[in-house]
């Protein structure tokens, strides 16, 4: 036993603050009010989110320090694993070393609840008692829920349509934790009422039901929004991961060369690379970023960088972001948490800096490299980190080509146990490729707000 595989840390080692990205980048574009164009100050987001909700969106200081009742929920599953990929380094015959941080341990199976129990924890602080929330896939419906339950919030999620049809069980985990799941466009908001008016079969999008969840928020006093992903505070409170990491590698005695993360709205991503990308802009070690998006929702390698609303109904602060538009609707692919019309500010600025590269992949490629892992490494990803699969494999080959033994990481932000119809649909060859749509981008990208 002298192949090490883990690099245990122990609860102690949880972070005690976020690391914001903010205060290294420069330049980072600040949000703008949806009405008048200037920018947003904390007291134009009180209506939707608490008072240090809204103050961490807006902050360029570079540490947030984390509450003690959220470290002590963290400690029910972090820090969380680095493994050493050993079964996959010898499938693939690479000198490469590959590790990947794996999100999956967590109760709902994503990174996702590392920011939920946050919002939870500081909209019960600030005397809220409902939150309303939109969900692609469901992972981000399930995780708001599991913190309602734990700091006893009524939650209601809207589960954009094609995924509620896809996937039951995801549905029934947030009715288990006590929240309300309701398919997306519903009847119960205006935009709901008005796109199922033009088109009674939509297939729903994270921006149609992002507007339902602000539009209920904005009514109700005693509602609030949560974001599973995009903001600023997301991705702020995501960033535990590659704090962690960074430790690990310590105990590992190495350092990534290269670090992946698949990325819908940026939050996993972000969270992993950030700490990374700090080290490095405080004049650290460099490390190589890559974005991994799917081929047929490509908000960084063909989208355009602009200010745009964050949800469809255009009820959102404006975001400078990596977007295909915000009325532009994904075709209904299995990695439903990367199907969102925009990136995060944060990444999008780091993309146009250089300091992450995009890259974009199909998902029939995905689901092959995610069967690999899972027979090489015994864990069976998510779709959607079956992106960063793909693209860590991708490393490791050309690493072998070059014949360098270059250090590969990246992020398995979830299992796809919830997913297994898909990989169904995958052996069957009935899983198809979809092409992306130009036309509708541009259709969209008409649709920009001016600025
Ligand atoms: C939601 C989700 C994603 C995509 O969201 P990001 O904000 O880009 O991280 C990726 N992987 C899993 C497992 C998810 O649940």
């Amino acid at each position: 036993m002298n192949e090490r595989v883990q690099f245990p840390l122990s609860a102690q080692d949880i972070p005690r603050a976020w690391y914001n990205l903010a205060a290294d980048l420069p330049d980072l574009a600040a949000p703008r009010h949806p009405a008048t164009g200037r920018a947003i100050t904390v007291d134009d987001l009180l209506p939707i989110v608490p008072a240090e909700l809204a103050r961490q969106e807006l902050t360029l200081d570079r540490e947030v320090e984390i509450p003690e009742p959220v470290r002590r929920i963290y400690a029910r599953w972090r820090p969380s694993p680095l493994v050493r990929a050993r079964g996959l380094e010898r499938a693939l015959d690479t000198p490469a070393r590959i590790y990947y941080k794996y999100e999956g341990v967590s109760p709902t199976g994503s990174h996702k609840p590392n920011t939920a129990i946050a919002q939870a924890y500081y909209n019960k602080q600030a005397g809220i008692t409902k939150l309303a929330t939109e969900t692609g896939a469901g992972q981000w419906g399930s995780s708001l829920a599991l913190a309602g339950a734990l700091f006893g919030l009524d939650v209601s999620v809207y589960m954009v349509r094609v995924s509620f049809d896809q996937k039951p069980y995801r549905q029934l985990l947030m009715q288990t934790y006590g929240a309300r799941c309701v398919p997306s466009p519903s009847s119960e908001t205006e935009t709901g009422r008005s796109i199922l008016a033009r088109d009674p079969d939509s297939p729903g999008s994270l921006g149609i039901a992002s507007s339902e969840a602000v539009e209920i928020a904005a009514q109700d006093p005693s509602t609030n929004y949560a974001c599973g992903s995009v903001l600023n505070h997301v991705l702020l409170h995501q960033t535990v991961i590659g704090q962690e990491a960074i430790a690990q590698f310590a105990l590992a005695d190495d350092y990534p060369d290269v670090v992946i993360g698949c990325a819908g709205g940026g939050s996993n991503l972000g969270g992993l690379s950030f700490p990374f990308l700090g080290e490095q802009l405080r004049g650290g070690r460099s490390v190589r970023v890559i974005a991994a998006e799917p081929a047929s929702c490509p908000s960084m390698t063909r989208g355009t960088l602009a200010y745009d609303f964050g949800d469809t109904a255009g009820f959102t602060p404006l975001l400078r972001m990596h977007t295909l538009g915000h009325g532009f609707i994904p075709p209904p692919l299995h990695a439903g948490g990367l199907r969102y019309h925009g990136m995060a500010p944060l990444v999008s600025e780091a993309v146009a800096q250089g300091l992450i590269e995009p890259v974009a992949v199909a998902q029939s490629a995905c689901f092959a490299a995610g069967v690999r892992f899972a027979r090489a490494e015994g864990i069976v990803p998510a779709p959607e980190s079956c992106h960063a699969v793909e693209t860590a494999i991708r490393e490791a080959l050309r690493s072998k080509e070059e014949g360098v033994g270059r250090t590969v990481l990246f992020g398995l932000s979830g299992h796809g146990h919830f997913d297994l119809s898909a990989y169904g649909e995958y052996f069957s060859g009935t899983l198809q490729d979809e092409e992306f749509d130009v036309g509708g981008m541009y259709a969209a990208l008409a649709g920009l707000p001016d600025v």
